[in-house]
């Protein structure tokens, strides 16, 4: 999210005209760039009207024609330059009635309105650096009778309504310095104001309260942080007063480091072996307090008014345009447009020397992407994608985004994907970056769901946001959602929801959701340690499935529908689950109590199998909580198992194609019985279960799968093993029965199913990987691949499934030792490293990989090489990749020891290498000797970064299915917990114990049928 501070905006001549910030304020908000939402006229037209809703859905009815015009390279400084010290904001409150989108309050609050003259914490009045303030330990605090800091939650005395910050970042010391005023309104009577702060130092003279409508300053008689809740607290001689408006001014100063929290610094390379730095932003989800003193909680929203100074040879962007510039000095100072009102977590900087290319929507909607200059052309593809997200999601919302601009930033070191700051979105390269005849269709794929999934965000998360992280879901659920919908219109013929919904999203989380470690996804959290862990995908994917289970039975119109009042109904607020419920009852009329339904779904961990049972004429259903594990009678977080869902079964029949639905609300329930012919249920797969039939009942639909497999939708064909594999798993099927539905595999052109299948079976060929029935496998697995693979020409050509379905099978042909393939790889990997030739990139990932494997030092010192020269983010992942899949046990170790290298692996870049290295089984005991052998030092090296920690130990444990490892590392975990992720460490144990039972019981098995099989194929 590099953002510059040039602005296409047209006419900035209202600005500075000497007519009082009010009217400067309102100009702002009146520049002509857009045919729909104007903040400021939403706003008055608002107070005029009294209905607001109305005006916004008429003013969002825009016509998007698009018309481009594409600019390379670093913009020029806007011709409109006032080195005018802009004015302190007397008059907050005016201005966030003209952002903000409400009418609620408005009399009451503007009874305080005031204009006053202040010059207090003026910009470009840096303050005099203090000694740095002590953190006043816990026992040191001298605590009056009441101690509201002790409480981790703010208290709703006090709201923000504008933060006026000032931040002069130095990339050359690094060190960044600023000051906050913060203009709070008083709601209740109180002698505290508390906030939060962390890892700043703040400049303890500067500290002052005063009356915003009298300038009084209000006496403080303490100031002290309470480190524990990471909170500022004053107490003031006098009582604050209800309705009454204070500005909190406070001067700090901070550190830039390479932490990817924060405002960080981060660096990137130039083609000429330069090293160039950038300051970037990540605040989700508790990290604004780390860039500056506020009410750092999501409910709490306000207007931010940011001004920046730095270095001039940098550009600064922000979420809102450049509203005026000035340099001085050799130093840069840039104040942007006042933002809507939103929380703080969504505020982002970026301030870097970086290139962008541009796009003007007709209607004046300007979208722009930066990246490093070298790699600007790699951003032609998202720019595309970006455009027509916006258009799908304006039309589908009908809401315009209340921002004029959007800018997208290629950020080479970040922490997560992408992250959505409203009008500045950050995302790692490889998220955003796309290079044809490099990029492989995979990642397209990913680009283009993540763009959309960040551009969905514009109206949930952004515009309406969660109330409390316990309903993160409600965010992320939505826009995971969403971002299929958009997709689903690009390219009608990815066939996305069964192409990846089902494939990749559904059926891992299920295998997650059915241990009893799981937790619902809308969960009770408090501190900032639990809503770093409710960024699972728990709450990504879960959340999207039972989302789209509620579309399957409501149908995409009144989905839609439920979904368009919602945004308009909550705009600018924060909702809770409950409200998102009663507005989709109101969408299809109370004909559905959603919130009862849904409740089951979002508040119980887990989900229900299904199991069906003939008697006489009809079929008997019940419902139980699926688990894993069965052998676990309690789980960690304390639940038992006796849940209920209320289910939305569906079904067809070999008689009926029609889908029938009925609704589970107790334990069970009965359906007719159709004698001697299949039946298959869950249509699609939308519902969040599985269904365990009779054995018989398995049968036919196996039978069926040979003769005519299409009959199945493909989602369901891919359910039917998915579901079969993870019964076996749970003892309630046997592993022949599930293993049966996988022989028709030899005719599958369907790239769900065999995702399917190679996930299902990658935990039985994990497991046994260390046993004689291994060799018993890959000879299987061989036999069903081989027939498809030589069925397939390797070319780049067809629709992205049939990409999908040659990429997967070249490289599970690879794997299990294929001649043709393996032939086909090594000598696309020879003509590559020794003639230079260009690989078909859908299948370099698997050339390189094979390249690797059947090599040795030269091979994997070239592809390291290699990894390193590219200037393609997606390319070097794949080289990454590749080398994590090496046969020599002593360049494994080497490989997994530069983690805790950054010159040769980037911080963002650790939790790959692991993951890479857990792809095969000599790389999985590596990383697991790894992580024990050197567990203080990973703790210590990235301790601090919980998401980090926990994928990586459950990466790492995955597969262990050894008493003597469990107990290694139950050890382990007991006397060194780490700082985080603990939770992850109770998870990776019950796994592994799960996984020592399954071995117990399911080996013999499974030789049993593979010997008949495998024989039986020869
Ligand atoms: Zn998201």
């Amino acid at each position: 999210m590099d953002k510059r501070g040039s602005e296409m905006t047209t006419s900035r001549g209202k600005e500075n005209t000497g007519q009082g910030e009010k009217k400067d304020l309102f100009v702002e908000y009146t520049t002509d760039r857009r045919t729909g939402c104007y903040l400021s006229r939403f706003q008055v037209s608002c107070l005029i009207l009294g209905n607001l809703f109305i005006l916004c859905t008429a003013v969002a009815l825009v016509a998007f024609v698009k018309k481009e015009r594409v600019i390379y390279g670093t913009s020029m400084p806007d011709a409109l330059c006032s080195c005018e010290t802009p004015k302190p904001y007397a008059n907050a409150t005016l201005e966030y009635y003209y952002v903000k989108n409400q009418t609620a309050s408005v009399t009451a609050w503007s009874e305080n309105l005031v204009e006053v003259e202040n010059t207090t914490l003026a910009n470009g009045s840096v303050r005099q650096e203090k000694e740095e303030t002590k953190v006043i330990p816990e026992e040191e605090v001298v605590a009056p009778a009441y101690e509201p800091w002790k409480i981790i939650r703010l208290s709703r005395d006090l709201l923000p309504l504008l933060y006026d910050i000032y931040l002069k970042v130095d990339l050359e010391k690094l060190t960044y310095r600023g000051s906050v005023d913060m203009y709070l309104h008083c709601t209740k009577n109180s002698r505290f104001i508390i906030f939060h702060i962390s890892h700043l130092y703040y400049e303890k003279n500067s500290v002052r309260v005063v009356n915003n409508a009298t300038s009084q300053d209000l006496e403080i008689v303490t100031q002290f942080r309470y480190a524990r809740n990471q909170f500022f607290v004053i107490e003031l001689r006098s009582e604050l007063s209800a309705g009454t408006v204070y500005r909190v001014s406070v001067g700090y100063y901070g550190y830039l480091h390479e932490d990817l929290r924060g405002i960080y610094l981060s660096k990137y390379v130039t083609p000429s072996g330069e090293t160039r730095r950038l300051a970037a932003t990540q605040l989700q989800s508790t990290d604004a307090r780390k860039l500056f003193p506020c009410l750092d909680e999501p409910d709490m929203k306000a207007a931010f008014r940011l001004t920046l100074t730095y270095q001039e040879e940098y550009e600064a962007i922000s979420n809102t345009p450049r509203k005026s510039e000035c340099m001085e000095n050799g130093w840069k100072t840039t104040t942007f447009q006042t933002t809507p009102i939103m929380s703080t977590y969504l505020l982002a900087i970026v301030i870097s020397d970086f290139a962008h290319r541009e796009v003007v929507l007709e209607n004046g909607y300007d979208i722009r992407v930066w990246s490093q200059p070298d790699k600007i052309n790699q951003t032609e593809y998202a720019i595309g994608i970006i455009s027509q997200c916006f258009k799908f999601f304006t039309e589908y919302f009908n809401i315009t985004d209340v921002l004029n601009k959007t800018d997208h930033v290629a950020v080479p070191d970040f922490s997560g994907g992408a992250m959505e700051n409203w009008g500045l979105v950050l995302y790692r390269e490889t998220a955003l970056l796309y290079e044809p005849g490099v990029s492989s269709s995979e990642n397209k794929l990913m680009v283009t769901l993540i763009i959309a999934h960040e551009v969905a965000h514009t109206w949930f998360g952004n515009m309406v946001t969660m109330a409390w992280w316990d309903d993160l879901w409600l965010n992320e659920g939505f826009a995971s959602l969403l971002m299929y919908f958009a997709m689903d219109a690009i390219y009608p013929e990815w066939n996305v929801f069964t192409l990846s919904v089902v494939a990749k999203e559904v059926f891992p989380v299920m295998v997650k959701d059915a241990l009893t470690t799981s937790h619902p996804v809308s969960t009770p959290i408090a501190t900032p340690d639990d809503i770093a862990e409710s960024f699972d995908s728990i709450s990504y994917s879960k959340g999207m499935a039972v989302l789209r289970m509620l579309m399957g039975f409501v149908g995409k119109e009144d989905f839609q529908k439920g979904l368009r009042m919602y945004v308009t109904k909550y705009k600018f607020q924060n909702a809770k689950m409950e409200q998102l419920w009663d507005t989709f009852s109101e969408a299809v009329d109370n004909q559905y109590d959603i919130r009862s339904v849904m409740t089951t779904w979002t508040r119980q961990m887990g989900y229900p199998v299904i199991t069906m049972r003939a008697q006489a004429d009809f079929f008997h259903l019940t419902q139980n909580r699926f688990l894993l594990d069965n052998n676990n009678e309690t789980d960690v977080n304390g639940s038992s198992d006796s849940f209920t869902w209320v289910v939305p079964f569906t079904y067809i029949t070999e008689d009926d194609d029609e889908v029938q639905l009925i609704w589970m609300n107790e334990s069970s329930a009965v359906i007719p019985r159709t004698k001697d012919r299949w039946i298959l249920a869950n249509h699609e797969f939308i519902g969040f279960y599985r269904v365990n039939y009779e054995v018989s009942m398995w049968g036919k639909l196996a039978e069926q799968l040979h003769l005519n497999h299409s009959v199945f939708p493909e989602a369901n064909r891919a359910g039917l093993i998915g579901d079969s594999f993870n019964l076996a798993r749970a003892k309630l099927l046997h592993y022949d029965v599930a293993l049966n539905m996988t022989t028709y595999l030899k005719h599958e052109r369907g790239y769900a199913p065999w995702t399917a299948f190679m996930d299902s079976v990658e935990y039985i060929r994990s497991s046994i990987s260390k046993s004689g029935a291994y060799v018993l496998m890959q000879k299987y697995l061989r036999d069903l691949v081989a027939p498809v693979y030589d069925s397939l020409d390797m070319t780049m050509e067809g629709v992205l499934p049939e990409r999908y379905l040659r990429q997967i099978i070249l490289k599970l042909a690879c794997e299990v030792g294929h001649k043709r393939a393996l032939k086909y790889a090594k000598e696309m990997f020879n003509r590559w490293m020794r003639e230079g030739m260009t690989l078909p990139s859908d299948y370099s990932a698997v050339i390189y990989t094979v390249g690797v494997m059947e090599g040795g030092l030269e091979e994997w010192d070239y592809v390291w090489n290699r990894s390193q020269a590219t200037n393609v983010a997606v390319e070097r992942e794949m080289l990454m990749s590749a080398l994590g899949q090496s046969q020599k046990p002593w360049l494994l170790w080497r490989y997994a020891n530069w983690i805790f290298d950054p010159d040769r692996i980037r911080m963002q870049d650790v939790r790959m290498v692991i993951s890479y290295l857990s792809k095969r089984p000599l790389g999985r005991m590596i990383s697991l000797h790894l992580l024990m052998t050197k567990w203080d030092k990973l703790n210590e090296q990235f301790g601090f970064d919980n998401f980090l920690l926990r994928e990586m130990i459950g990466e790492v444990t995955q597969f262990v299915n050894s008493e003597f490892e469990h107990n290694q590392l139950s050890t382990l975990f007991k006397d060194k917990p780490p700082k985080v992720a603990r939770k992850e460490t109770l998870n990776s144990l019950a796994l592994i114990k799960a996984n020592i039972n399954w071995m117990n019981e399911n080996y013999d098995v499974i030789t049993k049928w593979l010997r008949n099989h495998v024989s039986g194929m020869l």
